[in-house]
């Protein structure tokens, strides 16, 4: 431990208590490696505020010792970015501590959740009002509002409502100088220049810590219809897609599934069956929900797969006829990467291209890859409908045990590559982290990443706000 950081931390004791301050090992353990378990940090301390008042006079220490702060929420992110490096020179800042829904509103539609409360916790709290707030995904019961929010996340109904971004109302943050930034007025206009919020909302802690966030609610779900389909290839996928948009505003889901994908859940994860007799190349999970209870929407889409199968667009369909068998369709879907996993090695690639280019590209880019590294497998599953796929790369049953370390990284470089070359993205979701720093630095165009590095500069001079993340 250096004296600069002794100082900040006997400093923080004082004004925090015990509670604030821990430097336990043993406590700071499990919040040092990233939640895959790839990156490994260190950190002499872990503080822990528990208002916006304690983070300001934290992050105020941090710039008078010039000691580096990296906030973390759930710690369930994938890039890496909440995990301390591996030198010690940073402190983690917990703000999971900072858990209070401040205010929920069904008649604003608004709620104003402090950045440590779990997702999961705010959808029970609009459930109880008859509301819900639309954003979900498969780490609800750990990922916090703030991490969520410095992630720009997205999830399952980025198709209907859009990510983070599209979902934030306002943004209150300790900025690196200690001043508070409190964008929780609600005003529906405010054309004062720059907006600082949106600049937070994606930052990765790199520009502040973000304390609280206004979140805007949608009425609760009073019905609901899974169904899964079959089809011939993704192009056919997104025909399914544009035909039940054109014809009903309620879908909300639209997953595709490959084939190879469903075997692997089917053959690792327990209590699963195909919902489909027979076999089928590619699959779509489609989910429609409304809030007018008066709607027969299972009826609805039952009526509209019915017309997408006359006209050829998918082979099969099933409605789910309850709700068990709902989650059980989306189980199959969630669980691909655990799946994976259990099966092999495996790469994950989570990017983007235009709605209308990725079904071409998940085929071109899957032979792509194939025809380079024999032996490999190479699919892409998920979030059609917003042009974002989860493009995985298996290692194949005759990889040697350190295929990560000798193939890894020239595959990536070549779905990166690809992903470009497509007017793409390298990160649709999950932002860049320490894990794809040097690939954003390698590809982004100079001019971004100059305005990055500027902005850096502007708000954080003296580096302190979660170093070696993000910005190249
Ligand atoms: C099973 C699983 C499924 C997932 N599915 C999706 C998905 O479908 N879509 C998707 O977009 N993402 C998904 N994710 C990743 C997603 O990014 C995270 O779940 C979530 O957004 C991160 O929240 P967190 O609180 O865990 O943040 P952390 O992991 O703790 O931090 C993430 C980043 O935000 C920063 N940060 C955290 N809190 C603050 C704060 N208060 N102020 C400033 N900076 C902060 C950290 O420094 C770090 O850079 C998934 C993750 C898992 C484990």
């Amino acid at each position: 431990m250096t004296d600069a950081q002794a100082q900040l931390i006997a400093e923080a004791e004082q004004r925090l208590g015990p509670k604030g301050v821990i430097t336990d090992p043993k406590e700071i353990e499990p919040w040092i490696s990233d939640w895959r378990g790839r990156v490994h940090g260190a950190a002499p301390a872990m503080i822990a505020p528990s208002s916006t008042e304690e983070v300001a006079e934290i992050v105020r220490l941090a710039a008078k010792h010039r000691v580096p702060l990296v906030p973390q929420g759930g710690n369930t992110g994938m890039a890496a970015g909440a995990t301390p490096p591996a030198d010690g020179s940073a402190i983690l800042l917990s703000m999971r501590r900072m858990n209070r829904i401040r205010s929920i509103s069904a008649e604003n539609r608004i709620a104003i959740a402090e950045a440590g409360v779990v997702l999961a916790t705010l959808h029970d709290a609009a459930h109880e009002i008859g509301m819900r707030f639309p954003l979900t995904l498969g780490a609800r019961g750990s990922c916090t509002i703030g991490g969520l929010t410095s992630t720009n996340a997205g999830g399952t109904q980025v198709l209907r409502f859009g990510t983070m971004r599209s979902l934030v109302a306002g943004v209150e943050a300790v900025l690196p100088d200690g001043s508070i930034h409190s964008g929780l007025s609600g005003l529906k206009k405010d054309n004062r220049g720059y907006s600082l919020d949106q600049l937070l909302i994606g930052a990765e802690g790199t520009l502040g810590v973000v304390t609280a966030v206004a979140l805007k609610l949608v009425p609760a779900v009073a019905a609901r219809a899974v169904a899964w389909a079959a089809v011939d290839n993704p192009e056919r996928a997104l025909d399914l897609l544009r035909f039940l948009e054109a014809r009903t505003g309620s879908v909300e889901g639209f997953e595709l599934v490959p084939q190879d994908s469903l075997e692997l859940v089917l053959k690792h994860v327990p209590n699963t069956r195909a919902p489909l007799l027979g076999e089928h190349k590619w699959h779509v999970l489609v989910e429609a929900t409304t809030a007018d209870g008066q709607h027969e929407i299972g009826a609805a889409l039952e009526r509209l797969l019915g017309a997408a199968l006359q006209q050829g667009i998918i082979g099969d369909a099933v409605l789910a006829s309850n709700d068990a068998q709902a989650e059980a369709f989306w189980k199959l879907r969630d669980t691909i990467s655990e799946a994976e996993r259990a099966e092999g090695q495996t790469l994950a690639h989570d990017i983007s291209v235009t709605v209308a280019d990725m079904p071409r590209f998940i085929v071109e880019a899957a032979a792509e890859v194939e025809r380079r590294f024999p032996g490999v497998i190479a699919s892409g599953f998920g979030h059609l409908g917003d042009g974002n796929i989860h493009f995985h790369v298996r290692a194949g049953a005759h990889a040697a045990p350190d295929w990560y370390e000798s193939e890894g990284e020239e595959i990536t470089r070549l779905v990166d590559d690809l992903v470009t070359a497509a007017g793409g993205s390298i990160s649709a979701e999950h932002g860049i982290g320490q894990l794809k720093r040097a690939e954003f630095a390698r590809l982004a165009p100079p001019g971004r990443i100059h305005a990055l590095r500027a902005i850096k500069q502007a708000l954080d001079p003296f580096g302190i706000m979660n170093p070696g993340k993000l910005v190249p």
